[in-house]
């Protein structure tokens, strides 16, 4: 349940002037990098009505970076729809493929600084090799990457992550339901599908928006062959920093959000450990709407080194959670980089990094100084060896598009080029039997 270390002495003050042994450095090293690193404690519930949530968690990965061994955490909600293959499926792949898409050896703040880039490419390797297997079925992810202070989610459908933090409320996924977005319907609508409610005999129009073909609630998920390709892969991403008080991070299936409000999920596990917070949620949920779906909660407690909990702090302003608009996006086109100042103020939670755009050209592309520390001449989508001039540009075909000289990349292989232009509506998707049946 934990991964809090064991205690690290804070005697490090050794070493006047002689020589140290290996052991004191290395111990020395060990109890600055506890005390820099948060604790992180999670607790997860599950009320099982279909079998199609699963859950990914694994609070201690380890990574290599020149001679230094650190840890980051990963936790991740799947909630599978049309059967649970690909929820499965992409559970069991998708931290793999993420992490093939980051060089190796990279310090901390260029791994950090890549991440966003890498989710993006591990979603869509992950839906394209399932679909690949020709399955049915789809899937929503979020997925919640820690590393130190630094929170970056990844999300498709409507597997809501939020965090609080000194009282404060933020959200950190996106809602890809067709029904509350209204940037994706016209996504989804310029690429070629159709947007409608359920008809019913006499024509009266029934339940949520939904994509046709397929009948789709969502914009984007992982898997759904059977849906149009403009149903895309390509997650909304979010990256802040807490301050080091820590927060609780809450990750739920929309068993979850349908019934309860995000004020009183919070509400609701306030001053619980992680375990008792997370089934206290599941049990309130399906107290209060039945158990209709799978309802599924993760909570994450980040915690400053050798702290039991967090402190109970009430909301900063009771009712309409003032703070929760503050990261959210004008716009999903563009993605954002905020200066230290535009927060200095707050002094809370930082925000790094935000992109949610489903132009996979801007979502893969990289500042000048960054792109060499990437292979040039491989797929950034599927990371496979392109030979010299057979790769194509992302840009190819928007204004930025020409030869391809060593960096007009980044590169996508024939097979992620024609993915690419499936997903903007440019080809025709793979599966052309268009069913116009009812179901999610
Ligand atoms: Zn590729």
């Amino acid at each position: 349940m934990s991964s809090r270390g064991c205690s690290g002495g804070s005697s490090c003050s050794g070493g006047d002037g002689g020589s140290v042994s290996l052991a004191t450095l290395m111990k020395r090293e060990n109890s600055i990098e506890k005390m820099e690193k948060p604790d992180i404690l999670h607790g997860y519930a599950n009320h099982c009505k279909k079998g199609e949530d699963f859950t990914f968690l694994k609070p201690e990965c380890q990574r290599v970076h020149g001679n230094c061994v650190s840890t980051f955490s990963v936790f991740g909600i799947f909630d599978g729809h049309n059967g649970s293959a690909a929820a499965i499926y992409a559970k069991e792949n998708l931290l793999n493929n993420i992490l093939r898409a980051i060089p190796s050896n990279l310090d901390r703040d260029k791994w950090l600084a890549v991440l966003p880039r890498a989710l993006v490419a591990g979603f869509i390797k992950t839906d394209k090799d399932f679909q690949d297997k020709a399955q049915t079925s789809g899937t929503t992810v979020t997925f919640v990457i820690i590393d130190g202070w630094v929170v970056t989610v990844a999300s498709v459908g409507d597997s809501r992550c939020i965090l609080e933090s000194e009282g404060s409320l933020y959200i950190l996924s996106a809602d890809h339901r067709l029904d509350v977005n209204v940037e994706e319907v016209e996504r989804v609508t310029a690429s070629g599908g159709e947007v409608g409610r359920l008809h019913v005999a006499g024509g009266a129009e029934i339940g949520p928006l939904r994509c046709w073909p397929g009948g789709l609630c969502l914009s984007r998920s992982i898997g759904d062959m059977d849906v149009g390709e403009f149903i895309v892969p390509i997650p909304h991403v979010k990256q802040v920093k807490l301050s080091s008080t820590g927060g609780r991070l809450i990750i739920c299936s929309d068993g979850v959000w349908d019934a309860l409000s995000f004020e009183s999920v919070l509400r609701c596990c306030r001053g619980l450990p992680a375990d008792a917070a997370a089934k206290q949620i599941v049990k309130d949920a399906v107290q209060f709407k039945g158990l209709r779906d799978d309802t599924t909660c993760i909570v994450v407690d980040i915690l400053p080194f050798e702290k039991i909990s967090l402190p109970i702090l009430p909301p900063k302003k009771q009712g309409k959670g003032v703070f929760k608009n503050m990261f959210r996006k004008k716009s999903s086109e563009s993605s954002t980089h905020h200066s230290d100042e535009d927060y200095a103020e707050l002094d809370i939670v930082e925000e790094l990094f935000e992109d949610g755009s489903a132009v996979l050209a801007q979502r893969l592309d990289l500042d000048y100084p960054m792109c060499t520390i990437f292979g040039h001449f491989a797929c950034a989508v599927c990371q496979i060896d392109i030979k010299p001039g057979e790769g194509i540009s992302v840009h190819a075909g928007s204004s930025k598009s020409g030869s391809v000289c060593p960096w007009d990349g980044p590169l996508l292989c024939t097979s992620c080029q024609a993915k690419k232009e499936a997903m903007e509506g440019k080809i025709p998707s793979r599966d052309s039997s268009r069913k116009k049946a009812g179901g999610e």
